[in-house]
């Protein structure tokens, strides 16, 4: 299996990753990632860049060698009703919006109830496109009721090799979770959340997991780039040329 499109990854504008938007683009190419998502994390995060790094897309190329850019973030779900980081003004110069938790920007006690009142804030945004990482053990839900939640919500979920990697916990819920996911028909992206050049594009883990639960091929949404650009360009009118 190779992605052919990498929908999250982190640049040195996160200042825990360690490659440049040119150096991801280099290994996208050598990887055969035909599409590539740069989002780094929302304003919110302790190691956000400043906003005018999104204010500034402008002068990133649509296309870096022979690899698209998709110019994004990693946004924040702050709180248990969904608020995220970037508000409206400021996810209008993203092209692609993860949402995501993460410990480091929520205050409120992570119980299943609140963490997915929080989801369901962030399905009612339609500036978000991507349910980020969701099986972190940090962030317990009642996985069923989520899955119908993004599903009917028409949010793509992903996952996320970088979390399965390294998130104790996570891939465990993921077997549980995917299935869900699976017995529901939910679209996924699988993302590398590269945080260095050399990840990019690659996804063993997921992999396997998919082989595992025998998830449809249709339903892996960036296995085919162009699939996603016609859905940046629907939504976003983004033209790839
Ligand atoms: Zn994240
Ligand atoms: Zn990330």
């Amino acid at each position: 299996m190779q992605i052919k499109a990498d929908l999250h990854t982190h640049t040195v504008a996160s200042t825990h990753a360690y490659s440049t938007v040119a150096e991801l683009a280099a290994a996208a190419a050598e990887t055969g990632v035909e599409l590539l998502g740069i989002t780094d994390h929302g304003i919110g995060s302790p190691d956000a860049p400043h906003r005018w790094h999104f204010h500034n897309y402008k002068v990133l190329p649509r296309r870096i060698g022979s690899v698209w850019l998709l110019k994004g973030v990693e946004a924040n779900i702050m709180d248990e009703d969904g608020v995220l980081d970037m508000n409206e003004k400021e996810l209008s110069f993203c092209e692609w919006v993860i949402a995501s938790y993460h410990t480091a920007c929520v205050t409120f006690d992570r119980t299943p109830e609140l963490v997915l009142r929080g989801y369901r804030g962030v399905c009612e945004n339609p500036l978000v496109d991507v349910i980020g990482h969701p099986t972190t053990a940090m962030f317990p839900f009642d996985y069923e009721a989520g899955v119908k939640l993004f599903k009917a919500s028409g949010k793509l979920v992903e996952m996320n090799e970088s979390s399965l990697q390294w998130k104790p916990g996570a891939l465990e819920n993921a077997r549980v979770f995917y299935r869900l996911c699976r017995d529901y028909a939910v679209p996924l992206v699988v993302n590398t959340d590269s945080h260095y050049a050399g990840q990019v594009g690659k996804t063993p883990i997921a992999e396997q997991l998919l082989e595992e639960l025998c998830y449809p091929q249709e339903l892996i949404v960036n296995l085919d780039a162009e699939r996603v650009m016609k859905l940046a360009h629907e939504k976003r009118g983004i033209v790839f040329a």
